[in-house]
């Protein structure tokens, strides 16, 4: 029994698991810099207000999700439950304005959220978002789209689907607003707890509760009461995703809670998740910058959950390759054998080889051992008659096969048929 255990809703990643991390992580970044994006990371910690203002007194992640303590200096320290909050802070603390607007911003880590860890759902848990900067354009939030959309097919994901709405904007969405509210009102009884709450501080979160559904099912749609510029807005952007040949779904019960949030709203969902089927969430935040101490600046992001793409990757079986394999284990037995093991080992990782050279006080056998444990493809050896004839012998783990290789020609035929393996 371990004296000392992880709390509930964090996991240790190693082994097998890790390939997954690697994976998306270098496919996110890859494909962000091909779209000219920036990384940033910002501090774990942040003020708690940042959040508050930002993410809303009233929703469930600040009520009782956020990890809030005092430090030492008695301030309120939050750990961040999502990313978009730290990254307009910074934007504004560094004047980011001043490295030429628009300007692309991406992000991953960890984020804490004190939920009841489920399948897909920790609380410490990790993401990788975007956010724009600086321009209203139909053609940036087609282009988040488009983005998000081809990063899940990096990924190797197909059994997904993507849907938008608009949620207006301040101007049209109060009559919305009302229009729900008498919508609503005869069937507020028989709601649920939340939603009942929601009724004033939240009407539109009525729309996605997950309860509630059947009730929702009949309620007026924002697309109807959208303003025309807000109508515009919305029909060029579809009208682009038309053009690339992108599929989506319109889906009017998407909705973003806060007054920040406008005009376009998306989500992606994956069916092989179940009920926590959302992978990614993503939408345009006209007043967010203005409403933490900013100059008014339109933006628009998304993220992802990383512990959510790795279900779905599961579940669609794509194959995944492990960065941590081990091309050749590295086995020396014999006096002076030791230096030219080492050696050896050099020139193998010259070549690009993964080389695990042996580095206990153990027999010829145990190191052969230890080599097929750790998943090695080959051994190279070293005995005393190797070191006296200046060869090594090859032994392939998978076929069993083995051979004696003139010492200066190793690196390389080992490194031929790694690639044929
Ligand atoms: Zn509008
Ligand atoms: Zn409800």
């Amino acid at each position: 029994m371990a004296k000392y255990k992880r709390f509930k809703g964090t996991q240790d990643i190693f082994g097998d698991e890790t390939k997954y991390w690697y994976y998306i992580e270098k496919i996110a970044r890859d494909t962000f810099i091909k779209y000219g994006f920036k990384e940033i990371r910002t501090p774990i910690i942040e003020p708690t207000e940042l959040f508050t203002r930002s993410v809303g007194e009233t929703s469930d992640i600040v009520k009782k999700e956020m990890y809030t303590f005092e430090d030492k200096g008695k301030r309120s320290v939050t750990l961040r439950p999502e990313g978009t909050a730290s990254v307009v802070r910074a934007y504004i603390e560094n004047s980011m304005i001043n490295l030429g607007s628009p300007i692309k911003l991406y992000y991953m880590g960890p984020m804490f959220r004190y939920e009841k860890p489920q399948a897909g759902r920790q609380r410490q848990f990790h993401q990788i978002g975007v956010e724009i900067f600086g321009t209203d354009t139909p053609i940036s939030d087609a282009e988040t789209i488009i983005l998000a959309d081809e990063l899940l097919k990096a990924f190797g994901l197909k059994n997904y689907k993507i849907k938008i709405n608009s949620i207006g904007c301040p101007k049209c969405r109060p009559k919305y607003r009302e229009a729900l509210k008498k919508y609503f009102k005869p069937h507020l009884e028989n709601m649920c707890k939340d939603c009942q709450t929601r009724y004033d501080t939240n009407i539109m979160r009525l729309l996605d509760c997950k309860v509630d559904r059947e009730i929702s099912k009949d309620a007026p749609s924002i697309l109807d009461y959208l303003c025309d510029e807000c109508k515009s807005h919305f029909e060029s952007v579809v009208k682009y995703l038309d053009e690339m040949g992108i599929s989506y779904e319109i889906d009017p019960k998407i909705v973003r809670g806060l007054d920040y949030y406008s005009r376009t709203a998306f989500e992606i969902v994956h069916y092989g998740l179940g009920a926590q089927s959302a992978i990614l969430g993503g939408g345009r935040y006209n007043s967010l910058v203005e409403e933490l101490g900013g100059k008014e600046t339109p933006a628009i992001g998304f993220a992802l959950g990383v512990e959510r793409i790795i279900l779905a990757l599961k579940s669609e079986e794509v194959e995944v390759e492990n960065p941590e394999e081990i091309d050749v284990y590295v086995a020396y037995s014999g006096e002076n054998t030791d230096i030219e093991a080492l050696k050896l080992s050099r020139n193998l990782k010259k070549e690009g080889l993964r080389v695990f050279l042996n580095i206990s006080d153990r027999s010829l056998r145990n190191q052969l051992k230890h080599a097929n444990k750790m998943g090695a493809t080959f051994v190279a050896i070293i005995g005393e008659k190797e070191r006296d004839e200046e060869t090594v012998s090859i032994k392939n783990m998978k076929t069993g096969e083995q051979f004696e290789v003139e010492r200066y020609w190793v690196p390389q035929i080992l490194k031929e048929k790694n690639t044929m393996e």
